[in-house]
């Protein structure tokens, strides 16, 4: 089974509770308005395609506590996203899924039990230009936090950096979080 990925990286603090490994999915066709990932928006040829388990592989080497998977709209590529986050629940991980569909959407698609199995923490809902917050993993207002296991507080999810950069070991800077790293320059 294969992923499209946007991006990987291995290890960060921006994405949801303790270290953690961040997958970004390649696709999303929900064109929210004012986006603020735009460039993983493209046709399913852009991006890295990479077997499920080889993300695994990438993931277990980095030894995080917990895998992230956001985008794109990861549900887009359901089978697949689903079947990471089920080996990452079953080695002990943690793991979060952000979806740009609303919970109510979520509840409705036909892998629905499995997601609500495998997945700890789901942040759902479409990104609401006019309702930007920018904190606790929420880019607005109107997204839903959706604790799926005891393995997480809502205070957890709320103290979550709002940004970060990382310098990876071949000297790539990753910046990433739910708030734009212009937004952190110097005040
Ligand atoms: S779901 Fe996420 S990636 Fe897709 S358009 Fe909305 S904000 Fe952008």
């Amino acid at each position: 089974m294969t992923l499209r990925l946007h991006a990987f990286l291995p290890r960060g603090r921006a994405n949801g509770p303790g270290w953690r490994s961040v997958v970004w999915v390649q696709g999303c066709s929900l064109g929210c308005p004012g986006c603020f990932n735009p460039q993983t928006h493209g046709r399913e040829e852009a991006g890295e395609a990479a077997g499920v388990a080889e993300v695994m592989r990438r993931i277990l080497a980095a030894g995080t506590e917990g895998l992230t998977v956001s985008g794109g709209k990861p549900l887009q590529q359901a089978e697949a996203v689903v079947a990471l986050l089920e080996e990452a629940r079953a080695v002990g991980l943690s793991t979060l899924l952000f979806t740009g569909l609303a919970w109510e959407e979520v509840r409705r698609l036909p892998l629905a039990p499995r997601i609500l199995r495998c997945v700890d923490v789901l942040l759902a809902g479409r990104y609401v230009v006019e309702r930007r917050v920018a904190h606790g993993l929420l880019g607005s207002a109107n997204k839903t936090v959706h604790l799926l296991s005891p393995r997480h507080t809502l205070e957890e999810i709320a103290a979550t950096p709002e940004a970060e950069a990382v310098i990876l070991p071949d000297g790539q800077v990753v910046l990433s979080g739910i708030r734009p790293p212009e937004a952190w320059a110097p005040r």
